[in-house]
């Protein structure tokens, strides 16, 4: 079945703004979602189809090659079997178009995975949890495309060992007589309407539910110290630019013994000298010699590992683009690899020497033969030329 036409999909025309287009996608999305088309996998079919129009039409870059090259142009920002919700990069500006909707409605597991499935839902809170640390972690493509192991020096506070972390000299922790340990305390008012009553952190222990009398005079009571650790981090292949790794537990101690925060490690891709990421796929843009383009030949081609060699047809075209199928990045934990993209870029000699100058002349009379028919259009000869 060939593939529908994304403006079509969306109803809109095409020059429609971009509120236009995410009001589109929105009210679709709205109408097939599937809590409100259980047993209708048509629906869902279609909520895929509108999500994948929403993804190219709502990007500058892609919409462009769409607009130019129709769907053959955005193909290869998607695995082989197409859009994938994998592919979705929108989820997390879900809240901006559905509002609350769709983070109440718990859809987001169901759809999206794991990967989304913190969204919108509240962690339960400890007081003395220990905070978060981020990292920014530079990779270079090749990093990226086999993984690799990095050792980064991260400041992080860990339990103090003077008190055992309890933050307690003498190891006395006692209960809070105020709130009875509960970390919080019910106030009852009088109002209007009645009794009313409020339930508040507790203003003694601050929510702990625990007092210490006597602190640890190396941590001051916190039951942790600062620390510069060196910790290590396996970044997997093919890990993205903005996304990132929780390594849980591994963040700041909590004070008093509390559960310890965790470490966000961000990727940041580095860029190439000469390749550009598109999802999966690397593109390449081939510097080759007019006389080449002309005769054709073999080219050595590199990838990320190696170089590989390519048969040139004569005749070749700028910006002619060769699909080398699996020679880009792998997906992330599969053995499936994106493609590389040579894109032919013709480089016109400047200088040439006297003898060259004779041959072009030369070939120019070929040239102008082909060039001249009378009575054509000048885009139809072009159209002949170019053949
Ligand atoms: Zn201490
Ligand atoms: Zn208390």
């Amino acid at each position: 079945m060939a593939k529908r036409d994304y403006y079509e999909i969306l109803g809109i025309a095409k020059n429609a703004s971009k509120t236009d287009i995410k009001k589109a996608y929105r009210k679709l999305a709205l109408k097939y979602h599937p809590d409100k088309n259980k047993d209708n996998p048509e629906a869902a079919e279609k909520f895929k189809e509108a999500s994948e129009a929403y993804e190219v039409l709502s990007d500058e870059k892609k919409k462009g090659l769409y607009d130019q090259y129709g769907h053959a142009g955005v193909d290869s920002q998607f695995g082989s079997g197409g859009f994938q919700w994998s592919d979705f990069s929108h989820a997390t500006d879900f809240s901006d178009i559905f509002g609350d909707f769709f983070s109440e409605s718990g859809l987001f597991g169901s759809i999206f995975g794991d990967r989304f499935s913190g969204f919108g839902g509240r962690r339960r809170a400890s007081v003395n949890r220990g905070e978060d640390l981020k990292i920014k972690l530079s990779l270079s493509l090749e990093e990226i495309n086999t993984g690799v192991t990095k050792k980064v020096k991260v400041n992080v506070k860990t339990s103090c060992e003077n008190c055992n972390g309890t933050g307690s000299a003498d190891g006395k922790i006692f209960t809070c007589s105020q709130c009875g340990g509960a970390g919080k305390v019910r106030q009852v008012r009088q109002s209007i309407f009645g009794q009313m009553s409020t339930i508040t952190t507790c203003p003694t222990c601050h929510g702990k539910g625990s007092i210490i009398k006597n602190r640890c005079q190396k941590c001051y009571g916190e039951g942790r110290l600062s620390q510069v650790k060196t910790i290590k981090i396996d970044i997997p292949a093919g890990i993205a630019d903005g996304q990132y790794l929780k390594l849980r537990g591994q963040g700041n101690a909590g004070k008093q013994n509390g559960p310890n925060g965790d470490i966000l490690v961000f990727v940041n891709e580095k860029n190439h000298d000469i390749f550009e990421r598109n999802g999966q796929n690397i593109t390449c843009k081939f510097p080759i010699i007019v006389s080449k383009a002309v005769l054709g030949g073999s080219l050595e081609i590199p990838t990320l590992e190696k170089h590989i060699k390519m048969k040139l047809p004569p005749g070749v075209q700028q910006g002619k683009i060769f699909r080398i199928k699996n020679q880009g990045l792998p997906y992330l934990n599969s053995s499936q690899k994106g493609d590389i993209f040579i894109q032919i870029h013709i480089v016109i000699p400047k200088n040439i020497s006297k003898s060259e100058n004779e041959l072009y002349k030369k070939i120019h009379t070929f040239d102008e033969k082909r060039e001249l028919k009378p009575g054509k259009s000048f885009f139809e000869k072009v159209k002949e030329y170019f053949v």
